[in-house]
């Protein structure tokens, strides 16, 4: 039976490099490994929120992760995950919200599915403590100065409990960090925090450079 499936399903292709796999697997072997491992040291941004990252945004990375987010892929957000060298410490996962109209568009929240394959892995609470409520360009649309301009005005905190310990915002890419410095500000005007730091999947490496940020 799983042959005779294997023969009606087309082998998929490689989201990096399109050459087909004889496996369905998400890269060939030669794109797996120009996943580059960010792991050991974290961003600082201005405010002084921490970012560590799993990989750098280069590479298949590159490919990989706008494919998980339009529409959103579980799966594959559970395969970087399981692919990072380092994950993080903390007491719960606050993903990074979206605006309910991209959710539609997505088919889910990317930041959410990327928290649950973190928190499949740590066996911590994902929390949804914070709500998008301003509706941006999308980030591919947007160039620097306009992804610069999140403010926390545009994020509405839920009343809801979070553990002691260090909370972690969860997303998938560290650009500017203008979005992450948003989120926390938010977070931070209504929850009493021990500790705040964040995760994404992937820093792009111009991400701290002139964009007040320091890598420590
Ligand atoms: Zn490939």
């Amino acid at each position: 039976m799983k042959g005779l499936l294997r023969a009606l399903i087309p082998p998929a292709p490689c989201l990096h490099c399109h050459l087909p796999q004889p496996e369905h697997l998400w890269l060939c072997e030669g794109c797996r490994a120009t996943l580059a491992p960010d792991g050991g040291t974290a961003t600082t941004l201005t405010g002084g929120l921490n970012v560590e990252s799993a990989f750098f945004y280069g590479g298949a990375c590159s490919a990989l992760i706008p494919y998980a987010k339009d529409p959103v892929e579980p799966p594959l957000y559970a395969w970087l995950v399981a692919q990072a060298a380092e994950l993080p410490n903390g007491s719960a996962l606050v993903p990074v919200p979206t605006h309910w109209r991209r959710r539609i568009e997505r088919g889910g929240c990317h930041t959410t599915a990327l928290a649950r394959a973190l928190s499949a892995h740590l066996d911590l609470p994902v929390v949804h403590a914070l709500e998008r409520s301003h509706l941006a360009p999308k980030q591919s649309q947007q160039d620097r100065e306009t992804r610069r301009q999140v403010r926390p005005e545009h994020f509405r905190c839920r009343d809801l409990e979070l553990p002691p310990g260090k909370v972690l915002l969860i997303d998938d890419v560290l650009t500017t960090g203008a979005t992450l410095s948003a989120a926390a500000r938010a977070l931070l005007q209504t929850h009493a925090l021990d500790d705040l730091g964040a995760w994404v999947l992937a820093r792009r490496p111009a991400s701290n450079e002139g964009f007040g940020l320091a890598k420590r």
